[in-house]
């Protein structure tokens, strides 16, 4: 299986190969297709087997970028993760014009609300500060179609779970899920349950 075989636009199989990947990683080889297809998927998967890559291809693939809209948000547990995956979603993007902001703690809100109001394709935050955006209704929720959660354990671990809530929430109901865990206790699993339409569980 290569990245050419798995039906993803021209401009992002450039930056993918730009990035220097050459075939895709198992998570990858599992992942991508059923995500570009709409389905919510849990992935079981650890850092290091390219599950950023993973969610980040999908939603590239998934994005309009002639729509200035947030369309895809990736909540993550920590601000240094956040910030790791928008630089991920810009280098495999370089070729789409894709605006990416990354929505952390202890920055600027001016700024924020400046990147959110003039438009951009994909969040990437912590959700205290994604839930803070939505609330001042700078982080515009209608056009949302995909929300990864990744490393959802962690998430839960930090005490994040009310404000995921409220985020999901704010979403439109048909929004897809994404969720990325290394481990999957109880919390972890309602939460699935709670988001997730008849979602495929990969484990890699
Ligand atoms: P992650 O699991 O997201 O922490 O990724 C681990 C490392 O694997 C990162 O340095 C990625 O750049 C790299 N990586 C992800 N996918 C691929 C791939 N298909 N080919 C080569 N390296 C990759």
């Amino acid at each position: 299986p290569t990245f050419d075989s798995i039906g993803l636009k021209e401009d992002l199989l450039r930056g993918i190969y730009a990035y220097n990947f050459e075939k895709p990683s198992a998570i990858q080889q599992r992942a991508i297709v059923p995500i570009t297809r709409g389905r919510d998927v849990i992935a079981q998967a650890q850092s290091g087997t390219g599950k950023t890559a993973t969610f980040s291809i999908s939603v590239l693939q998934t994005i309009d970028t002639a729509v200035r809209e947030t369309q895809a948000l990736i909540l993550s547990p920590t601000r240094e993760l956040a910030t790791q995956i928008q630089s991920v979603v810009l280098a495999l993007g370089d070729y789409m014009n894709v605006q990416c902001h990354a929505c952390i703690g202890g920055t600027n809100v001016g700024e924020d609300i400046r990147r959110l109001d003039n438009g951009v394709h994909v969040v990437s935050g912590t959700p205290g500060r994604v839930y803070d955006m939505i609330r001042r209704r700078n982080l515009r929720t209608r056009n949302i179609k995909m929300l990864v959660l990744d490393e959802a354990d962690e998430l839960l671990n930090m005490g994040f779970k009310d404000q995921i809530y409220d985020i999901y929430r704010h979403l439109p109901p048909s929004t897809q899920v994404v969720l990325l865990s290394a481990t999957l206790p109880h919390d972890v699993l309602t939460m699935t349950q709670n988001f997730m339409t008849d979602p495929i569980r990969i484990l890699v």
